[in-house]
């Protein structure tokens, strides 16, 4: 993706330093991952289809691009934001870290190309989590931040400097009004984190949803960590009731349309199909019976079966149409396999 071999060693240093601690949890674990990791030993993956990536980034690691009219988006190809230029200034949508600097590079490019000024005054929180807000301090104190009023009790609780506290919140619903231009900001309750919030452009014809459906690909790992997986389930309905042609998900290298939210339902629906199909068609007996008193090593294994069960046929057909199917779609089938039992009690069993 990068044009030059220097962006893209920084960027693979900085991934690296994010998974710092996964080598020494794995270590724990003994077998293979205890061994330094070797390229040539490391397991191979489904090859990336190209509707999964976007416009290749600069030099200096990002693209920027028009989203419509003033409003652009930016991205580093796997972290996303977006701003809106107005005669008064920039208004920035998350401030990840992995783009950083760049994100005002970006602007700089864009607003001396339209005459328009670069100075960033405000900026909207989509949701707390420091992978889309840790540049936020960059813009300095002078800036209006904006976000949910969940966002900012979250954020003073977790008292990181590189995440400033929001200035105005809200509850429900927020019209944030700069430079003549209008952005409808709305909590329509928990999905991916207690906070997360729709922000809709509707002069612009878009809407930025973050980690929820990410264009192309599959979830990351585990269904994004969404912390309520029914209420993340059912988001994209809620995204796709809104008007709207063009999608910022936060996540990967290219904007999403509505097909991509069709296809990411379609996906899921799958799994929750798979899952109910698992949790009656795999026997748990021989389980049980291999590993007597370890009732852990039993229902370790019994699960491991029915992801499994549930995960390979949605493996197979989403190959080729959602990068990393192969990659991640069975830890989301897991999620959901527990969502299943233990929020819908599907599969529990009163005693007689
Ligand atoms: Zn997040």
């Amino acid at each position: 993706m990068s044009s030059s071999p220097g962006p893209s060693r920084r960027k693979f240093l900085a991934r690296s330093a994010a998974v710092a601690a996964v080598p020494a949890v794995a270590a724990l674990a003994g077998g293979a991952l205890a061994e330094p990791a070797s390229a040539d030993t490391l397991p191979d993956f489904a090859p990336i289809p190209p509707s999964a990536l976007g416009p290749a980034v600069n030099a200096q690691g990002y693209y920027v691009g028009r989203v419509e009219k003033n409003l652009y988006w930016v991205t580093d190809a796997t972290y996303q934001a977006a701003f809106l230029t107005t005669r008064d200034g920039v208004v920035l949508f998350d401030a990840p870290p992995s783009i950083g600097r760049n994100l005002q590079r970006a602007i700089n490019e864009i607003a001396s190309a339209n005459g328009v000024p670069n100075k960033v005054t405000h900026i909207v929180y989509s949701h707390h989590h420091a992978d889309h807000l840790g540049a936020s301090a960059l813009f300095g104190r002078g800036v209006t931040r904006i976000g949910q009023a969940e966002t900012k009790r979250l954020l003073a609780q977790e008292n990181d400097p590189t995440r400033p506290v929001p200035d105005i919140t809200f509850d429900t619903s927020y019209t944030l009004r700069v430079g003549g231009e209008r952005i409808e900001l709305a909590w329509r309750g928990t999905n991916h984190t207690s906070d997360n919030s729709y922000i809709h452009f509707p002069d612009h014809d878009t809407l930025m949803l973050v980690d929820i459906c990410l264009p192309g690909w599959v979830p990351y790992d585990s269904f994004n960590l969404n912390e309520d997986v029914q209420a993340s389930i059912a988001a994209p309905a809620t995204a796709m009731a809104y008007p709207w042609t063009h999608f910022v998900g936060g996540h990967m290298g290219r904007l999403g349309t509505r097909n991509d939210l069709a296809v990411y339902q379609r996906y899921v629906n799958d799994i929750i199909a798979g899952v109910k199909q698992a949790l009656v068609a795999v026997d748990p007996t021989p389980f049980f019976a291999k590993y007597g008193d370890n009732s852990w090593a039993a229902v370790q294994q019994y699960q491991a079966a029915q992801v499994s069960y549930a995960a390979s046929p949605v493996i197979k057909k989403y190959t080729g149409v959602l990068a990393a199917a192969d990659v991640y779609t069975a830890s989301t089938t897991f999620v959901i396999l527990e969502s299943i039992r233990l929020d819908l009690g599907v599969d529990s069993q009163i005693h007689a």
